[in-house]
């Protein structure tokens, strides 16, 4: 039987007296798209806060590959093999589409030119692997573009390229189709789909049509618990979920 790539058993988060996640468990089969969904509020960010260690979790444990990182900082994570995809912050504005990519696979800023830890094995390994991102992000024909005058959805495509170039085992995207209009966000759902060949996704989406169509499987989110988890075709015909999450699907 597959193990879970990222387990959470019982995670909860809470901000003072408030529980903004309370007792979640979450198994992550490797190579699939698990999307959290749910109301506004519902605890789906503050999950993946606490997942990728961006805030402390109150309880519970967290584990990649069986090895708890329920305690570990943000960035020693990330050396785990979890990677969040982050709204433009993580772009270099003035660089373009392809240095920011080679940066992403050698693991460096421009301010750290000689950083030991260098994810890719050489420059020709991060050359190499920023020209296959390009190709996969449908980035190409903007290759040599200066980032900051790319497109809303090219940006945002660049973002989770990035993500990609440092290797990870499982890529948290939230709400990666915000802001887009109908092409951009059939390119992300494209690429998305295709990263499942390399990486488990972890994603929180709020278009349904999305969320139904490239899911392996979803968990539903409604006031910090798990309301029901599934496949696609599961979750939509619960009565429960209909009932939490009416209108949206
Ligand atoms: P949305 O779909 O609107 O993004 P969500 O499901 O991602 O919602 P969260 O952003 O995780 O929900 O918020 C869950 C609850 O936790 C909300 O009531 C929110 O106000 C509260 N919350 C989030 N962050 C904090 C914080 N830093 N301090 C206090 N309360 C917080």
């Amino acid at each position: 039987m597959a193990v879970p790539i990222l387990k959470a058993v019982k995670v909860t988060k809470r901000y003072g007296k408030f529980t903004a996640v309370n007792g979640v468990t979450l198994d992550i089969m490797p190579g699939t798209v698990h999307s959290v969904i749910g109301p506004n509020g519902a605890g789906k960010t503050t999950l993946f806060h606490t997942l990728t260690g961006s805030t402390p979790i109150s309880e519970g444990s967290i584990l990649v590959e069986g090895e708890e990182v329920s305690h570990l900082p943000g960035y020693k994570r990330v050396r785990k093999g979890l990677a969040r995809s982050f709204q433009v912050t993580s772009l270099f504005p003035n660089l373009s589409v392809r240095e920011n990519l080679r940066l992403a696979a050698q693991g460096t800023r421009p301010t750290q030119a000689f950083n030991p830890w260098r994810r890719a094995e050489s420059m020709t390994a991060a050359c190499e692997l920023a020209d296959s991102l390009l190709a996969q992000l449908n980035l190409h024909g903007v290759a040599e573009r200066i980032t900051g005058e790319l497109s809303h959805g090219q940006q945002r495509r660049l973002e989770v390229g990035m993500a990609m170039a440092g290797r990870p085992k499982v890529i948290f995207l939230d709400e990666p189709t915000s802001g887009m209009g109908i092409d951009d966000i059939a390119e992300m759902k494209r690429l998305i789909h295709g990263l499942r060949d390399s990486y488990t996704v972890l994603l929180i989406e709020h278009n349904m049509d999305i969320v139904m169509d490239i899911s392996d499987s979803i968990t539903v989110m409604q006031q910090g618990q798990v309301l029901a988890e599934g496949k696609p075709d599961v979750i939509r015909s619960d009565e429960r979920v209909r009932r939490a999450y009416l209108g949206s699907m």
